[in-house]
């Protein structure tokens, strides 16, 4: 028996019952205790021996290591803040938690490939690390992983394991079940976040001379912003500005001091990532100016954007021909969405692809609605495509 052929009905219904023991108890970014916990005993019954890293992350390693080559696959852990309305018998049982964006699925399936693994631990002549990250939603799991020495080897003080190529998925509920996408080149775009607080002089609501106000100065200021992605920016590079959130007075006759803008900025190319941040500051402060007031701008960078690598694009797309369920592989798909697994891409060879889990002809919801939910038969397939790419890497 080979360890990347398809899962069996027992092995199947192993997979789904990890996958919703986790669904139902969610936890936020950084704060994946629990998740942590679980996943440790569910290793170690696997006999492997799982190590913190990165905080609430984990990460084990496995085979006989006499080749040199290192592949480390990845799954994220975290959850949302969503309460959680799909009307599933293993909902969440935390209140305004929810596993919205179907990391459970991918760590289920990480398990039952380190069961897999395990079991044929000998049959592997490189080395396998297993890592399951904390906080992909926030941003920051995957460079605290990298901080602990996640890709060098030093968090288990072993350089030999440093990592050569790196695998990670997510399942798409847009996909119908028995698709795979995997996309060479940039795929999933930066994520920013602005933060810009318009500043003004208040005053009474019937007496806007003698104000300044940060309201009108804080809507022209969003207008303003409208024309980067328009008028700024060749519309043959993607770019993304939104204005999500904007907050400013307290009462209906009072002219407000302040107004305060929050929003994302997503980009693909390395131009527009560099160029960004001060167009928008710029723009922002000038347009404030235009109304006497002024605009500070706070931008953070959350991730990268993604990078596959041609190379082991390929050798998904060739092996997940050949696993149980697929039915097509999809060779396009990009999207504005930002994955913070861009941060390992661009430091190892590596492929991040797409695991369709919308059952064909049903309306499926998007990720991180609070009736979010996927097609189980999805998961068999996603950990076998896994499976297979570990066989092929190790030849
Ligand atoms: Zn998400
Ligand atoms: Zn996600």
């Amino acid at each position: 028996m080979s360890y990347w052929q398809p899962f069996d009905a027992a092995e199947t219904a192993g997979l789904i019952a990890w996958r919703r023991a986790l669904h139902e108890q969610p936890e936020l970014s950084l704060v994946e205790h629990d998740t942590q916990r679980s996943l440790v005993a569910t290793l170690r019954s696997f006999g492997l021996d799982p190590i913190p890293v990165g905080g609430t992350g984990l990460a084990c390693e496995l085979g006989r290591g006499e080749s040199g080559q290192v592949l480390m696959l990845r799954a994220d852990m975290d959850a949302l803040p969503v309460q959680e309305q799909s009307g599933l018998a293993f909902a969440s049982q935390r209140p305004g938690r929810m596993h919205a964006c179907g990391h459970d699925a991918h760590m289920a399936c990480l398990l039952a490939v380190a069961k897999r693994l395990a079991t044929h631990a000998n049959a592997i002549a490189g080395k396998v690390i297993l890592a399951f990250q904390p906080g992909e939603e926030d941003g920051q799991g995957a460079v605290k992983m990298m901080a602990d020495g996640l890709l060098d080897g030093t968090w288990c003080g072993r350089p030999e394991l440093a990592v050569q190529a790196a695998l990670g998925l997510h399942v798409w509920s847009k996909l119908p079940t028995g698709t795979i996408s995997a996309v060479a080149g940039p795929i999933m775009a930066a994520v920013d976040d602005f933060h810009i607080v318009v500043k003004g002089c208040g005053g009474h609501g019937a007496l806007p001379h003698q104000t300044r106000d940060a309201v009108v100065a804080g809507a022209a200021v969003v207008q303003a912003l409208q024309t980067l992605a328009s008028r700024r920016i060749d519309p043959l590079d993607p770019v993304v500005v939104t204005v999500g959130s904007i907050q400013g007075g307290t009462t209906f006759n009072v002219v407000a001091e302040t107004c305060e803008l929050r929003g994302t900025v997503r980009t693909f190319s390395p131009d527009l990532y560099e160029r960004l941040p001060a167009m928008l500051t710029e723009l922002a402060a000038k347009t404030a100016e235009a109304y006497e007031c002024t605009a500070k701008t706070t931008y953070r960078r959350y991730a990268i954007a993604l990078h596959n690598d041609p190379g082991e694009v390929e050798r998904v797309a060739r092996v997940a021909e050949g696993a149980r369920g697929v039915v097509a592989i999809d060779r396009q798909m990009r999207m504005m969405g930002g994955e913070d697994f861009a941060f390992f891409a661009e430091k190892v060879p590596a492929c991040f692809f797409f695991v369709g889990c919308g059952p064909l002809g049903t309306a499926s919801e998007p990720h991180h609605s609070p009736r979010f939910v996927i097609d189980e038969a999805a998961l068999p397939i996603a950990a076998e495509v896994m499976l297979r790419a570990v066989a092929d890497f190790f030849g």
